[in-house]
C-alpha cells in the first residue's frame, strides 16, 4: 500500500510540473530512489525480541543419546506406537518448526567443575550464572540469585513449575526456592508455598508437606481424607516437624489443593497447588500400562502441563512456566534402557501438548533441553549372536555373501525395550521386598528379571547380580558411602555411586549384550544436551549454536522480561 501511494504520489508530481524532459528524467529518479526506500522498509521488519511467556521444558537426563532412542524407537520399532502419527516425535515437530542448537552444562565459572548435578544445573538454568554443584538457587558463592521464575512474578507474570518427581525435587526447586543444599527438601517446601513466587504447582512430594506423625496421628489423617487425598499421597511423612503445609498452602497462602487427576480436571483458581503423590510419580512404565487401559488415577504429565497452560494463559501479563521429565535421569542411573524408552515417551507427550499449544503463536518462546546427560547410554555393536550371511541382489555384491564381521543390532530390539512391563526397581522389590539384598540367589534375580523383560536372562547371569564386596570408599555418616558393602560392580565401578542400587545396574549389565545396550555410568556425563527452540525467529535463532546453560537462560530472560 505505502509503495503504491509514493509511486501515484511521484507520478502526480510529473503532472504538475509539467512535461518538460528534464523534470521527468528527474522525477523518474525520485520514484527509483522512492523504490528502494520502499524495498528496504520490506525486507527489514522490525525484529520480535520480546514475548509474553516462556515455556522451558526438561527432560532430566534427556541427553543426545537418549533423545536417538527416542527417535530410533517412533520411526524405526517396527511396531512404533508412533506409526499412526506418521512416525514422528513431538519433538521432532517442534524442532522442524523451530531451532536446533547445543548446550553445555557443567557447573560454570572460574571454580567450576567438569560434570553437573540437576541442582546446580536446574540453578544455571534459573538464573544465568555459575551455581555450585548440588545448590538450590545459589550462586558459586552461596549466594542467592533471582530466578526467571521469581523475575517473571515480580514483572506481573504468572508462574508455573509442573515435574513428575517432586516438586521440592532438585530441577523444580531451583527455579522458587534458595538452599544450601537440594536434600533440604522440608525447607524448600516451606519456601514454595510461602513466598507467593509459584502460582502453579503440579508435582509429587507430599511426604516433605505433611506433619512427622502423618502415620499414626488419626486427626492428621482425616484431615487429608476429607480434603479428598487417596491415602497413598500421605502414606508417610518426611518432615521432622508437626506443620501441615498442605493445610497452609490452603488457609494461609490461598492454594486450591488437587490430589489425583479428577480433582485436577475440575479444579479452578489462579494459585493451585497438586501433589499427586507421596515421593515421585507414577514411572514411564507404570503410565503406560494404566494409560493403555484407563486406569490412571494420578494425572500424566501432559495432563499437568495442559492444566498449567489453561491457568497462566489467563493471566493478560503473561506467564513463566517450567516442565520437567525427571524420570528419564532416573532410569539412566540404573542402567535401564526400557524404562527410560517408556520416561521418553511420557515426556514427548508433555511436547505435544505445549506444542500444539504454542505453534500458532509468535508470543511464547519454548525452549526444550535437558540438564545433563545421564548413564553414557548407548546403542552399541558386539561380538555376540553374529548374523547369518546372505545374498543381496546388488550388482556391486560380487557374488560375495553379505555378512557383516559384528552384530550391529535388530530394530526388533526397540519393540523389545518397550515390552518392558517393569522397572529394574520393580525387579528388585520382586526379589526382596524390603531391599534386603544381602543374601540372594542367581535364580530370584532371573525369575525377577525374565517376569518384566522380553529379553530373558539365565540363573549364572543372575547370579552376576547377586554379587556384594567391601564398600573400599567408605564414609561413616555419608548418605550413600556409609554402607559397608557395596553391589559388586567389575569395571568404572568408582562411578556406581549408589550403595544397594546398584543391583539394578547389574541388571542393566545381565541384559546388554542382548539389547545391544551400553551404559558407562551409573552416574552423569558432561556430553553437550540438545535445546529445541519455538518461538519468533528473531529469539529463537541465538539458540542454534553451541552455547552453555548460563547463556540459555540469558537470553530467556532477555526475551521475556527485557533485562
Ligand atoms: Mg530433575
Ligand atoms: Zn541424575
Amino acid at each position: 500500500m505505502l509503495k503504491r501511494s509514493l509511486i501515484a504520489l511521484a507520478i502526480t508530481s510529473t503532472l504538475l510540473v509539467g512535461c518538460n524532459e528534464d523534470d521527468i528524467v528527474e522525477v523518474i529518479k525520485e520514484v527509483e530512489v522512492v523504490k528502494e526506500v520502499v524495498k528496504e522498509i520490506e525486507v527489514t521488519p522490525t525484529p520480535v525480541t520480546q514475548v509474553k511467556n516462556v515455556i522451558l521444558m526438561i527432560g532430566d537426563g534427556m541427553g543426545a543419546q537418549q533423545v536417538g532412542l527416542l527417535e530410533e524407537y517412533a520411526r524405526r520399532a517396527p511396531n512404533s506406537t508412533y506409526n499412526s502419527m506418521n512416525n514422528e516425535t513431538a519433538l521432532t515437530r517442534l524442532g522442524h518448526a523451530g531451532q536446533l542448537g547445543l548446550s553445555l552444562n557443567a557447573p560454570f565459572g572460574a571454580n567450576g567443575s567438569l560434570v553437573v548435578d540437576s541442582a546446580c544445573s536446574a540453578s544455571q538454568l534459573a538464573t544465568g550464572v555459575a551455581a555450585g554443584s548440588e545448590m538450590i538457587g545459589l550462586d558459586d558463592k552461596g549466594n542467592i540469585v533471582e530466578t526467571i521464575l521469581e523475575k517473571a512474578k515480580k514483572a506481573g507474570k504468572a508462574t508455573g513449575l509442573v515435574s513428575d518427581t517432586r516438586i521440592t525435587h532438585a530441577t523444580p526447586a531451583a527455579f522458587a526456592s534458595h538452599q544450601p543444599h537440594r536434600s533440604l527438601e522440608p525447607a524448600i517446601a516451606e519456601e514454595l508455598i510461602s513466598t507467593g513466587m509459584v502460582d502453579v504447582m503440579l508435582s509429587g512430594g507430599a511426604r516433605v508437606f505433611l506433619p512427622s506423625d502423618i502415620k499414626t496421628n488419626d486427626e492428621s489423617r482425616q484431615l487429608m481424607a476429607d480434603l479428598g487425598a487417596p491415602t497413598s499421597v500421605y502414606k508417610k511423612s518426611k518432615r521432622s516437624d508437626e506443620r501441615n503445609l498442605i493445610i497452609e498452602a490452603k488457609e494461609a497462602y490461598g492454594y486450591n489443593l488437587a490430589f489425583d487427576g479428577a480433582q485436577l480436571d475440575s479444579i479452578s483458581g489462579e494459585k493451585i497447588l497438586g501433589l499427586f503423590a507421596n515421593s515421585g510419580m507414577a514411572d514411564g512404565i507404570a503410565y503406560s500400562a494404566c494409560k493403555a487401559d484407563k486406569s490412571c488415577s494420578q494425572p500424566s504429565l501432559r495432563d499437568m502441563t495442559l492444566k498449567a497452560l489453561e491457568v497462566l494463559s489467563q493471566d493478560e501479563d503473561g506467564f513463566f512456566l517450567m516442565i520437567e521429565g525427571g524420570q528419564i535421569d532416573w532410569a539412566g542411573h540404573v542402567n535401564d534402557a526400557g524404562w527410560m524408552l517408556h520416561e521418553l515417551l511420557k515426556f514427548d507427550e508433555a511436547v505435544d501438548a505445549v506444542y500444539e499449544w504454542v505453534k500458532d503463536r509468535n508470543d511464547t518462546l519454548v525452549v526444550v533441553t535437558a540438564d545433563h546427560e545421564t548413564g553414557s547410554f548407548g546403542f552399541s555393536y558386539s561380538r555376540k549372536d553374529l548374523p547369518e550371511g546372505k545374498f543381496l541382489d546388488g550388482d556391486g555384491m560380487q557374488s560375495r555373501e553379505y555378512k557383516p564381521n559384528f552384530n550391529f543390532g535388530s530394530l526388533n530390539n526397540l519393540d523389545r525395550l518397550h515390552a518392558q512391563t517393569g522397572t529394574f526397581y520393580d525387579m528388585m522389590s520382586q526379589v526382596n521386598s524390603d531391599w534386603d539384598f544381602s543374601n540372594t540367589l542367581g535364580k530370584e534375580w532371573a525369575d525377577a528379571v525374565n517376569a518384566h523383560s522380553d529379553f530373558k536372562i539365565s540363573d549364572q547371569q543372575g547370579d552376576a547380580i547377586t554379587e556384594r564386596e567391601a564398600n573400599e570408599y567408605h564414609v561413616d555418616g555419608h548418605k550413600y558411602l556409609s554402607a559397608t558393602e557395596f553391589p559388586k560392580i567389575n569395571d568404572f565401578k568408582e562411578f556406581f555411586v549408589y550403595g544397594d542400587e546398584l543391583h539394578a545396574n547389574l541388571i542393566g549389565r545381565a541384559l546388554s549384550a542382548d539389547q545391544n545396550v551400553v551404559w558407562g555410568t551409573g552416574t552423569h556425563t558432561a556430553a553437550p544436551v540438545p535445546v529445541y527452540v519455538f518461538g519468533p525467529q528473531d529469539i529463537t535463532r541465538q539458540f542454534s549454536t553451541m552455547q552453555h546453560h548460563v547463556d540459555i537462560a540469558n537470553k530467556m530472560m532477555v526475551a521475556l522480561l527485557a533485562e
